[in-house]
């Protein structure tokens, strides 16, 4: 994602260096650790049957294989651990394989991808990448960055695979649950290398097999998931997304008690996994929370080694489930 995040953080740098703190260490002494995390709360306070522990546990175990940039043993492993998951809720899966040309040579993708029948073939996607982006300075474990959203859709699929078994009838719509390999870029910014394509290789790829397959069509709204698991949850909205489904979602969080987290004030991300489904005329939305930080509104653990599990709760992950859960009814009553 972006180029508003490389402005931001240039100018967060530039007022440490004013501060001439001199540490570097950015590290929150006393955050006030908020009142949350009962896992009790998560589960009967209901709206969903979306388990933020369960999305938590999901987030812990990517983080576990250690770094999973696009192309290492751990991503495999991380790729491994989401086709099983998928599976154990009865779902078929399927991969987008395919090798491009990187700053680090040719390297093997793998996207995922998850079906829940509807009743019409058309479908909506919610979507996050899996991998990690790569660092040789420090160890980067992406519990926000990449778990968070991947555990989330996870429990996401979980959940409306189980409603439709219960149910014992389809959603009006077929849903994907797509997980993107190699959204991060391998050089340091986003639009380094490779004339500014050194990213989103995953969301990019499937485009364009779905315009050659000529499904493209079938897609009608996408909804993306990107670092959701802060503490201190807060998503602006985005103003590159698809207005009325921006509208869906944050009325949503609005009607359901969560205005605090997803505020009524606006940002712009700049890029991301959703951009190719934009620029192909598909709807699309970017969840993401770029104030994930030491402070409110700073973003100083983004793409460092402090983006661990202990920044990120299973209240969070519940919140944005439930949001996106509520708000599908939405979103297929505004599809024609
Ligand atoms: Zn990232």
């Amino acid at each position: 994602m972006f180029s508003i995040r490389n402005t931001t953080l240039l100018v967060i740098a530039a007022l440490m260096l004013a501060c001439a703190d001199g540490g570097g260490s950015s590290k929150p002494s006393a955050e006030s650790a908020p009142a949350e995390k009962t896992g009790n709360e998560d589960k009967t306070n209901g709206k969903t049957a979306f388990d933020g522990e369960r999305a938590f546990k999901h987030a812990k175990t990517q983080v576990e294989f250690g770094p999973r940039p696009a192309g290492t043993p751990a991503n495999e492993k991380a790729r491994d651990y989401i086709v099983r998951e998928l599976k154990s809720y009865g779902l078929k899966t399927a991969l987008d394989e395919f090798t491009e040309n990187t700053p680090r040579g040719k390297v093997k993708f793998k996207n995922v991808i998850a079906e829940l029948p509807g009743e019409s073939p058309n479908a909506i996607i919610i979507a996050s990448h899996f991998d990690t982006k790569p660092f040789k300075e420090f160890t980067f474990v992406g519990a926000n960055d990449g778990a968070s959203s991947t555990g989330a859709v996870l429990e996401i699929a979980r959940v409306m695979a189980a409603e439709n078994q219960s149910a014992g009838r389809k959603r009006k719509y077929t849903y994907w649950f797509v997980f993107f390999d190699g959204e991060e870029a391998f050089c340091h910014d986003w639009s380094e290398c490779l004339g500014g394509n050194d990213h989103t290789y995953g969301s990019r790829y499937m485009v364009e097999r779905l315009r050659k397959e000529k499904q493209l069509d079938r897609v009608k709204a996408m909804i993306l998931l990107d670092m959701i698991g802060d503490k201190d949850l807060t998503i602006p909205r985005e103003d590159g997304s698809s207005k009325w489904l921006v509208d869906a979602i944050w009325g949503t969080a609005q009607d359901i008690g969560y205005a605090k987290e997803f505020p009524d004030r606006h940002f712009t991300v700049g890029d991301d996994d959703y951009m190719p489904f934009l620029r192909a005329g598909i709807s699309a939305v970017d969840i993401i929370d770029l104030e994930y930080g030491s402070s409110p509104e700073d973003n100083s653990y983004w793409h460092t080694a402090e983006d661990t599990l202990d920044k990120i709760s299973p209240r969070s992950l519940k919140i944005v489930g439930d949001v996106v859960l509520l708000s599908l009814p939405k979103v297929e009553a505004q599809i024609r």
